[in-house]
């Protein structure tokens, strides 16, 4: 080729890493021969699809000849009804990570700044570099987001800051006085972003609804997810809610039928499935209390998570211990794309899968001593 097809790419695009995926299960059968594999790599429901919503898909499969409804008539007036709030400030997307694209695609022109905290969730950085836009990444503290340091960090530049509560890879959170205290403190001008995609896995009082705060903050946008406590990872769901101006500017963006079919029912059912989330929130507590406890007498460090996985401190290089456990046939997720190299971040699984994963774990540890 006479031609750099790389370099035609847009300054932002030709800086981008794409996304790393947590590895398939059917990949490292292929790979090393192995049977049985558990992945507990991508903070998916250990528990498979609601019944109520496999149901629902069956009945609906005679419709894939037909476009989807564009304006997702049906699944917005479910959330609005459920929630509280209009269907006319709700985003539907292909997944949350749609939504987020679509809010930089929107708003971000080329050097335009973004806040977001390091070790935040990735999809942050990827929107925010394909627009040309400038990411503020702003140090952690315990891991966490350090408000204070976002606050200081504004600039006539800034457009959009991006908040995950609570954040994927770390677990940790921010309680509802932080919250409101950030908020109060942001200029009405520049979008806070509050990516709540776990929010349902958590029990805490303090812990806030950015739902609730939509009201008072009209720059809020609030996004949620049907892949994690609503297992409807594979049909790609997600939305995002905030004043209805923003999701009128949302829409100009969006594909007309981002949201399939399948996903749009099977979405509204699950909704519905108030016994299936209570059993995903379950599941997950006792399994988060299993790891802590095997995590102490193993010796390892954690951060104290309130999300659907758990991420350890392996002391050393995490990528062997990876490998160690790939051989295995457990799948976990290495996070050194997030500056971690050290950790590895496992998803809660059924109890069977976590005492698979503590073991294999625990069988590399003993080797490395
Ligand atoms: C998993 C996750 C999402 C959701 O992604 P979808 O596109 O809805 O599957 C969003 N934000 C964070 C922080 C996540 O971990």
């Amino acid at each position: 080729m006479g031609c750099d097809y790389i370099a035609l790419a847009t300054n932002g695009v030709q800086n981008l890493h794409p996304y790393l995926p947590g590895k398939p299960a059917e990949e490292l059968e292929r790979e090393l021969g192995l049977k049985n594999v558990v992945k507990l790599a991508s903070n998916e429901n250990p528990l498979g699809p609601s019944e109520k919503a496999l149901s629902t898909v069956n009945n609906h499969l005679s419709g894939l000849s037909l476009y989807p409804d564009s304006g997702g008539y049906r699944l917005k007036q479910a959330l609005a009804s459920e929630y509280g709030f209009s269907p006319e400030q709700v985003t539907l997307g292909n997944g949350s990570n749609d939504v987020l694209e679509l809010i930089a695609r929107a708003y971000l022109n080329p050097g335009d700044e973004v806040i977001y905290s390091e070790y935040a969730f990735v999809v942050y950085s990827l929107v925010t570099q394909a627009t040309g836009a400038k990411a503020v990444v702003t140090p952690a503290k315990e891991w966490g987001h350090d408000l204070q340091q976002m606050l200081a960090e504004i600039s006539d530049k800034t457009r959009i800051i991006f908040i995950a509560n609570p954040n994927n890879p770390t677990g940790t959170w921010l309680s509802e006085p932080e919250l409101t205290s950030f908020l109060d403190q942001v200029p009405e001008n520049i979008l806070v972003v509050l990516d709540e995609a776990y929010t349902e896995y958590v029990m805490d009082e303090a812990f806030p609804n950015g739902l609730d705060k939509l009201a008072d903050y009209p720059n809020l946008i609030v996004t949620r997810t049907f892949s994690k406590a609503f297992g409807l990872a594979g049909l790609r769901v997600g939305y995002a809610v905030s004043n209805e101006d923003v999701a009128n500017v949302l829409s100009r963006v969006r594909q007309p039928f981002n949201v399939n079919n399948l996903a749009l029912v099977a979405a509204e059912s699950v909704l519905s499935d108030k016994d299936y989330l209570a059993r995903s929130v379950e599941i997950n507590s006792s399994g988060m209390r299993f790891y802590e406890e095997g995590f102490k007498k193993l010796g390892l460090e954690f951060i104290p998570s309130v999300g659907n996985f758990i991420t350890v401190d392996m002391k050393q290089d995490a990528m062997p211990v990876y490998d160690a456990m790939l051989h295995q046939g457990v799948i976990v997720r290495p996070v050194a794309n997030y500056g971690m190299p050290q950790h590895l971040r496992i998803s809660i699984g059924l109890p069977e899968e976590n005492e698979r994963c503590l073991r294999a774990l625990a069988r590399v540890v003993e080797n490395f001593e």
